[in-house]
């Protein structure tokens, strides 16, 4: 076996809008080493449909702070909420000035549209509904440092509060890498919860190796469900189908054409996500009834030209679109929750180790995360801990630790992550009840003694610090929606 160690500026787990956007704040004079599990495209950032929200000009910005308040439900951190609108709109600039190109009218002005719970028009797009890969394949161009590949990250060197590098499984190996920052930018959970929209490299496992650090995880009860979910194509990520269809005039409706969302909410489809997962799933289960997003009121043109990505991957499914209905659920979506760190991204008590993007628990989004906000957090809070790395200049001794190997799968993983996938999703799902998500924390802590692989470890780490914090919650409150036994 090879064995290798090397030492850079940072390193930056992570290659979607958070770490990329951070590698690139950094410079070319620097030397940085980007890490990813299999490809770089394959992180919730390529996924993104809908958009990104920024204030739109200097009057918005209150407004952008209050319509994300809101959706946090009294537990956003307001002055983070402050840095992200108001940092947003130069954060946004900043990428325009660099070549990024957002959709725009025939005079070249940008294009906003509307998504819920915004009170007024500021999420930008590319590429109609492609956003995210428009944005990825930006800053994937953009990029000067070295990436590394095919790689997981199985360790954290921390020692004596100071993160020394990491452990990283390539082609067979392990390696070590050292740095003077470490940057954690590795996205949510997905892969916890057996229906669910990201990417298949997402699967909590910075998360639940940050708890054996000791590095604390904040809010992780706050999980998002995305309500209008096409959940019946084959592999582990579902389609998902952008709020901006229904911001745009798409109708939720039961299999008689009843608009049931009225009956929970006097704003019909523009209510809340959160608001909009629990209807669909309580009115199924009352009513036994299938539900479809109905898009029968877009002109064709329109449709093809606004929402290609949609058109396409659902023709190929044997749709024809805007006229057929779309047999919808809600999935797992997004983590509001994650690794809690400061208003510069730094993670307290470890002196130059930091967490940014969707991994990151800087609690702007509160109890619930206001639609296209996420992409806009990676992007202001990676400059954020760049400029605090910079303004620091760490310099310590990087301390050499020995290269091992460690055991990251066993057999019986694969059924034991299948089990946790469907625990998850019926226990700290949508709507969740006390005894149940108990029973869910027996079962895991059984599975952890276990004779089982570290990957499985560090997802089961994570997901038992979901549902004690979803125990612990005992009111309903933003996304995480509580009830007592049997009364839904
Ligand atoms: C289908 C979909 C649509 C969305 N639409 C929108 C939208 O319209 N607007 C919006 O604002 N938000 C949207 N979101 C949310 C948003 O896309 C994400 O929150 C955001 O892109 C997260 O970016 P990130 O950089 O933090 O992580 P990601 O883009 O998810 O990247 C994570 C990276 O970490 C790497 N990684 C993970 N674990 C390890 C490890 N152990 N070792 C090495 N590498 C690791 C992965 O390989 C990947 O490169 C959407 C999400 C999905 C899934």
């Amino acid at each position: 076996m090879k064995l290798k160690n090397e030492i850079y500026d940072a390193i930056i787990i992570g290659t979607g809008i958070a770490g990329l956007n951070a590698a690139a704040t950094f410079g070319k004079e620097k030397n940085i080493l980007l890490i990813c599990k299999e490809n770089s495209w394959d992180c919730n950032t390529f996924y993104a449909q809908g958009g990104v929200a920024v204030a739109v000009d200097e009057e918005d910005i209150a407004l952008h702070i209050k319509d994300t308040l809101e959706a946090g439900a009294g537990l956003c951190d307001k002055k983070a909420v402050e840095i992200m609108c108001r940092d947003g709109r130069e954060a946004i600039d900043d990428l325009i000035r660099r070549g990024m190109e957002f959709d725009t009218d025939e005079e070249g002005n940008l294009l906003y549209t509307k998504e819920a719970a915004h009170s007024r028009n500021r999420i930008l797009h590319a590429g109609g509904d492609a956003t995210g890969r428009y944005i990825h394949r930006f800053l994937m161009r953009e990029n000067p440092h070295r990436l590394l590949y095919n790689s997981i990250v199985t360790d954290l060197f921390i020692e004596d509060g100071y993160c020394h590098g990491v452990r990283v499984f390539h082609k067979n190996e392990f390696r070590n890498y050292y740095a003077k920052a470490v940057i954690i930018a590795s996205g949510g959970v997905g892969s916890i919860y057996e229906y669910h929209t990201n990417a298949s490299s997402i699967s909590a496992d910075m998360q639940g190796l940050c708890i054996e650090k000791g590095c604390d995880l904040r809010d992780m009860e706050m999980m998002q469900f995305h309500p209008t979910v096409f959940i019946h194509n084959k592999g582990a990520r579902k389609q998902l189908l952008t709020e901006a269809l229904r911001g745009e005039g798409a109708h939720i409706v039961d299999d008689t054409g009843k608009r049931f969302l009225f009956e929970y909410d006097a704003r019909g489809e523009l209510s809340p996500r959160s608001m909009v997962s629990r209807a669909i799933y309580d009115w199924k289960q009352k009513t036994g009834r299938e539900v479809y997003l109905n898009c029968s009121m877009f002109d064709e043109e329109f449709f093809r030209h606004r929402f290609p990505t949609i058109y396409h991957n659902l023709k190929d499914l044997g749709f024809n679109l805007p006229y057929d209905e779309i047999p919808i659920s809600p999935a797992f979506h997004y983590a509001m929750g994650g690794i809690e760190t400061d208003l510069n991204g730094k993670v307290p008590g470890v002196e130059n180790l930091y967490a940014v993007g969707e991994a990151a628990s800087t609690r702007v989004h509160g109890a619930n995360r206001l639609a296209s906000n996420s992409l806009l957090e990676g992007l202001v809070f990676s400059r954020r801990a760049v400029n605090d790395i910079l303004r620091r200049d760490v310099y310590f001794h990087v301390k050499q630790f020995p290269i091992k190997e460690e055991i990251l799968e066993k057999p019986i993983d694969k059924a034991l992550k299948n089990r946790l996938r469907s625990l998850m999703w019926e226990a700290a799902g949508i709507i969740r009840e006390k005894e149940k998500l108990q029973e869910a924390l027996e079962e895991i802590e059984k599975m952890l003694k276990k004779d089982i692989g570290k990957l499985l470890r560090l997802r089961l780490n994570t997901s038992r610090n979901i549902v004690k914090s979803a125990i612990y919650r005992e009111e309903p409150l933003g996304a995480h929606y509580i009830i007592q036994k049997g009364n839904a």
